[in-house]
């Protein structure tokens, strides 16, 4: 008989009918006469309950029937009033696909989640990454989504890549040489020509400079890849490997583009609101009360935006009214976190669209203002996160952008290509780069990077 998901049996439960299960124990309990067995399929974070009547089946069939077994079940669909749902099922069969002894390490609920980062192969089965990672799926769709409706095309930029200046993070090497046996030019350094590439390459910190290509061409594009960042910082927000959506946009300037932001993030949480309820209300239960409240604020509320002068400004009056950081406040200074946090959470309690950076903390290719001392670059900001997206206008202008490579010594010798879309046909643009697992923090709530992606690498760590 075919299988029904456990999803579409729960949503229009047609009682009376015979139907047939598949899926995983998470619990069984009852007495000598009946046994209840919570039957999970992931198809949704509900169980169902599967009641079998322990006079009709064999003792040995039953004695496999525990904690992680993996089960098919013919039975009869009912109300229910005890099991937490609407239908159970009365079992008229039972085969036990898979056995599961009692060294499997997920017995009980409540493991911590350090504990579920070493089962990361068997943590998709605990409720929480189950939901974790279903709403990673829809986040994903809402993305494709929100971009195809307005006209952007998915654009899909290299992984590997011999330019070493795009200035984001340091880049992992990508190498088929022998390490064992390197062979050397005359000054000591390293010889690539017998390389696989024939010169050095590395793994994309960012996907930003063939994104303006593309937008030069296209009009608007984005691109929604891993991108890899070797930087040694163990921290609840950074990844080795990570999933980045960069769209790209010819014609866009700050206004377009912070209107943009503010867009699509909303319209991503609102996704997550209308396709994951299930999920959410499990996670806003069970990891962060505070959940569901956060992602209706965000929703509902408009977006500051926020100079980075004036944001420098009311950091000092709060520091004047008494208020104590840890790093230093003045102008010119890159913002921590704590003060990005006191802006969005204390201040404004608004997520916050910071705009006109001073231009010797931001990337070179970011728009130059007329104050000669501000560019264009925006980076929106989060209760909880931080620093969400970071984008900026680029600068369109060959003289001005070559100016600034030279001021900053940045080797262009391999960028050439890049500048041509400055040589060319130039064009005011606009773009931005969101981290999705940093929207997923937001959206889940849970507390570390680690746990909204499947399997994380981090500094020390690349198992599974
Ligand atoms: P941060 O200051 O938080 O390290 P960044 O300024 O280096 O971020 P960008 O280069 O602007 O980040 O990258 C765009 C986006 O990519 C960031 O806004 C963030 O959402 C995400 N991001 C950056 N680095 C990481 C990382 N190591 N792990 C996960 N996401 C990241
Ligand atoms: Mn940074």
């Amino acid at each position: 008989m075919k299988r029904t998901k456990i999803s579409d049996l729960l949503k229009s439960p047609a009682f009376g009918t015979t139907v047939t299960v598949m899926g995983w124990v998470r619990t069984r309990r009852g007495s000598k006469a009946v046994s209840f067995i919570a039957l999970n399929d992931g198809s949704t974070i509900n169980n169902i309950q599967i009641v079998a009547d322990l006079a009709k089946f064999d003792e040995e069939l039953m004695k496999d029937i525990t904690t992680g077994a993996c089960l098919s079940v013919e039975g009869l669909l009912v109300e229910s009033v005890g099991s937490g749902q609407a239908a159970e099922i009365q079992a008229t069969r039972i085969d036990v696909l898979g056995t599961c002894d009692n060294t499997y390490p997920l017995q009980k609920k409540g493991h911590s989640m350090e504990f579920l980062r070493e089962v990361a192969h068997l943590r998709p089965r605990t409720n929480t990454f189950g939901a974790v990672f279903r709403i990673r799926h829809h986040m994903a769709m809402a993305i494709h989504t929100f971009f195809h409706e307005k006209g952007f095309y998915y654009f899909h930029a290299p992984l590997i890549t011999a330019s070493d200046c795009e200035g984001a993070g340091q880049m992992f090497q990508v190498t088929t040489m022998n390490l064992y046996d390197l062979k050397k030019n005359e000054d000591g350094s390293i010889d690539y020509s017998d390389d696989f590439f024939g010169r050095q390459t590395s793994l994309t910190v960012s996907g930003q400079l063939e994104g303006e290509l593309a937008a030069t061409a296209l009009g608007a594009i984005y691109t929604f890849g891993p991108t890899f960042r070797a930087e040694n910082s163990n921290t609840p927000r950074h990844l080795a490997e990570f999933w980045m959506i960069e769209p790209e946009m010819a014609f866009y300037d700050l206004d377009d583009l912070t209107e943009l932001e503010e867009e699509f993030i909303k319209y991503c949480v609102r996704w997550a609101l209308d396709h994951c309820a299930d999920d959410l209300a499990f996670l806003n239960k069970m990891v962060d009360p505070g959940l569901l409240e956060r992602l209706n604020h965000v929703v509902e509320t408009p977006f500051v935006r926020l100079p980075y002068t004036e944001g420098i400004r009311i950091l000092e009056e709060a520091i004047k009214g008494g208020h104590k950081f840890e790093f230093p406040v003045y102008w010119g200074c890159d913002l921590a976190s704590e003060h990005e946090r006191f802006l969005v959470e204390h201040h404004f309690k608004a997520p916050v669209i910071m705009t006109d950076y001073p231009k010797e903390i931001k990337a070179f290719y970011m728009k130059q203002n007329a104050d000669g001392k501000t560019v264009q670059g925006t980076d929106v900001l989060f209760p909880q996160i931080g620093e969400i997206i970071g984008g900026s206008v680029r600068e369109e202008n060959y003289d001005k952008l070559m100016a600034r490579i030279e001021e900053l010594h940045i080797p262009m010798k391999d960028m050439w290509w890049y500048l041509d879309t400055r040589r060319y046909g130039t064009c005011p643009h606009a773009g931005f780069g969101l981290g999705f697992e940093r929207l997923l923090l937001f959206v889940t709530g849970m507390q570390n990077i680690r746990d909204v992606i499947p399997f994380p690498r981090t500094p020390g760590n690349a198992s599974f």
